[in-house]
């Protein structure tokens, strides 16, 4: 096997997975690289951070997934630089070599040019994010019920979401699961159900990427359990205790960060072209121009529809891409010529608390209920992989039934903000 093809996949999420599943038992050597050794079933992490799941629940180690794959190493490792001319990565140790590479680095949150307000509205992308969100909410319920200054236990009881794309309205309808059932009954001095929680969304519909009558219906199901929506508002400084909309002051303790994207500063090392939000442009094969051996795939790469429409980051985007990228690699290899890639849109979702959802499946909108059902369906069937597939389910539907979320609703002692 030493002298098959030596292919790398650089991240281990949905695309790179994917793409080192679609390589097992063929014909090459992969070294699957990623700077954390589990996969992460991101679509759910909001769950962890309001405590309706624990974090092991969401995430699988990548060695245990791929243990079968005879032909695919995984090395827990960070990667640097990508050197296109001498075919090479820089690692946070050592360098290595590779006849074709797969980058899947994915994206993380942009905080527009004001990375100084990411220690005051930590964003979600990673467990630690999740806890962290998750202390912090919890928290800040224990400081209120210990506050004597009106103003300030008002401030602790006020939580801002910003961004109104689908990971900001389902923390927000979560925020308010919390406050107004999980806990709503569990503190002497305040009342939890009087907490404001409010959604700050920069254009004219919070789910932008959704039917038009769909925002508005995800609008009014935030309204009607609690949440303040606010559209075409813009966030102008965050500090430690307040959010600003120009000169409009909204005292807040806890503040989240849910919108704009960055992809991985890995882009920036190609010395290739970026966007706007420093992704790949890649050819219709998913490579890169001038090196068809390099192909870039999932959320750090910008890939566009037949009609010229740039794809959303979405996980089924980055799944399509990783095993066409794979399927390209060994056509390349064995001197075949690339396919392009076409995406298969089978529909996006977004929930919004308990029970009710907005969907677009197959063309057809969803909303309530039966949309928040199809959700569920859909999410607990795509955490392949997660051998306790059922028993997540079954802990999920029984913290919905009793509104309990027990354990998960204890966490580490209180930090100073400007600690974390
Ligand atoms: C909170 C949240 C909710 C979401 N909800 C949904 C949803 O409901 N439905 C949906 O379809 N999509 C959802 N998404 C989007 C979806 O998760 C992404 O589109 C998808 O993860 C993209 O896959 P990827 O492989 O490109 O990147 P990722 O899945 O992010 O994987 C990137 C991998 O690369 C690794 N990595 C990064 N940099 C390096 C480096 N320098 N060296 C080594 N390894 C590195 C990371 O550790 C990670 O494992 C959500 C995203 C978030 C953050």
């Amino acid at each position: 096997m030493a002298d098959h093809p030596h292919v790398i996949v650089v991240g281990g999420g949905f695309g790179g997975l994917n793409a080192a599943r679609a390589l097992a038992g063929r014909p090459v050597r992969v070294t699957l690289l990623d700077r954390r050794n589990h996969h992460l079933f991101q679509p759910l992490l909001y769950q962890v951070a309001t405590a309706a799941l624990n974090a092991s629940d969401i995430a699988a180690p990548l060695r245990s997934v791929l243990r079968r794959a005879r032909n695919v190493t995984v090395l827990l490792a960070e990667v640097q630089r990508v050197e296109l001319a001498a075919r090479r990565l820089t690692l946070d140790r050592g360098e290595i070599d590779y006849d074709a590479l797969i980058l899947a680095a994915g994206a993380g949150h942009s905080y527009f040019g004001h990375e100084d307000w990411e220690a005051f509205a930590p964003s979600l992308k990673t467990l630690e994010d999740a806890l962290e969100i998750r202390r912090r909410v919890l928290l800040a319920y224990e400081a209120a019920e210990r506050e004597a200054d009106g103003a300030e236990q008002q401030a602790l009881l006020t939580f801002v979401v910003v961004g109104g794309g689908p990971t900001g309205v389902e923390l927000a309808g979560a925020l308010a699961e919390i406050s107004r059932q999980t806990i709503a009954r569990d503190f002497r001095v305040i009342d939890p159900t009087r907490a404001r929680i409010l959604l700050i969304e920069g254009g004219a519909r919070v789910l932008a990427a959704f039917p038009e009558s769909l925002s508005e219906r995800a609008r009014r199901s935030l309204e009607r359990i609690g949440v303040e929506v606010r559209t075409g508002a813009i966030v102008t400084r965050v500090t430690a205790d307040a959010v600003w909309l120009g000169s409009e002051q909204i005292r807040a303790r806890t503040v989240l960060w849910a919108a704009g994207v960055a992809a991985s500063p890995l882009a920036g090392t190609l010395g290739v072209p970026l966007d706007r939000a420093g992704r790949v442009p890649v050819e219709a094969d998913l490579s890169i121009p001038g090196h068809p051996e390099v192909f870039v795939i999932g959320d750090m790469s910008v890939s566009r529809d037949p009609s010229g429409a740039p794809l959303p980051g979405l996980a089924p985007v980055a799944i399509q891409q990783g095993r066409r990228a794979a399927d390209n690699v060994l056509r390349r290899l064995s001197g075949q010529p690339t396919l392009a890639f076409r995406y298969r849109d089978r529909g996006t979702m977004a929930t919004i608390g308990r029970a009710a959802a907005v969907a677009v499946i197959g063309g057809v909108q969803l909303s309530g209920l039966i949309a928040w059902l199809a959700w569920l369906f859909v999410h607990i069937l795509f955490l392949i992989g997660f051998r306790n597939r059922l028993l997540v389910l079954f802990e999920w539907a029984w913290a919905y039934v009793s509104w309990q979320r027990g354990a998960r609703l204890i966490t580490r002692p209180w930090r100073s903000r400007n600690s974390s």
